[in-house]
């Protein structure tokens, strides 16, 4: 099963993943964490993506599909993943067809979170981040239980570069000129649309209704 959680910076995607992949027990590939590593890592691919990702824009297709088509080459995305953050263009989305095809996984399941734009930039200047397991804390709606720690492994939070008001207001900018058109590709029977703007429990029991009849199905499709 191939998963893309789809929804503009800020709706929860990160959360919602950790969730998902926690109950399913399949990777989640984060693109935007990828970069983030290369970045850390000072690799040419870092060094191409940093100062793109600094003003809010989109880091290039061919070298975003080329990670991407790397990760989910291993072996631990043989039973499916998750993917957070990608396709992000319709050039991307063209890829992942093929690449799915390519590997034989079956058309991906569709999960857009949406969120009204003028909640997101609020929601994103009170988001942590756990810079060792890249947890995503909220401290209006999710705080850490001791005050700028990470409840897993204790580490001290960070507010990440670019969830800064400019850079987040960018962000959301690329978002509608470049990304929402990507949902037109996926507008099948594949899709679903879920509103973000409500409790992340609320909204894991929503997928966790949307998932359960379809893994299901699936399972039932595979001892046939
Ligand atoms: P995210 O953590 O998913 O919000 O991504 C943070 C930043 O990484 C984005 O604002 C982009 O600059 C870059 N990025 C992440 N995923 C992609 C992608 N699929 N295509 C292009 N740029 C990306």
């Amino acid at each position: 099963m191939v998963l893309l959680l789809f929804g503009p910076p800020g709706s929860g995607k990160g959360t919602q993943s950790r969730l998902i992949t926690n109950w399913l027990g399949i990777p989640a590939i984060s693109t935007g964490d990828m970069l983030r590593a290369e970045i850390q890592a000072g690799t040419p691919l870092g060094n191409a993506a940093r100062s793109i990702m600094a003003s809010g824009g989109l880091v290039g297709d061919d070298l975003v599909n080329e990670t991407l088509a790397h990760r989910v080459s291993q072996p631990d995305c043989n039973a499916g993943f998750l993917l957070d953050g990608y396709p992000r263009t319709v050039e991307q989305a063209e890829f992942l067809d093929r690449l799915l095809c390519l590997r034989g996984f079956p058309k991906p399941i569709v999960l857009h979170l949406d969120v009204p734009m003028d909640a997101l930039v609020g929601r994103m200047s009170s988001r942590r981040q756990c810079p060792a397991c890249k947890r995503i804390y909220n401290l209006l709606h999710q705080p850490p239980l001791q005050t700028g720690i990470c409840d897993d492994d204790g580490n001290a939070l960070i507010t990440r570069k670019d969830d800064r008001e400019d850079v987040v207001r960018e962000r959301l900018r690329t978002y509608d000129a470049l990304t929402r058109p990507v949902l037109a590709h996926y507008q099948d029977n594949n899709y679903y649309q879920i509103r973000g703007d409500r409790s992340p429990s609320y909204i894991f029991e929503e997928i966790t209704g949307i998932l359960e009849p379809l893994i299901a199905k699936h399972s039932a499709a595979n001892d046939r």
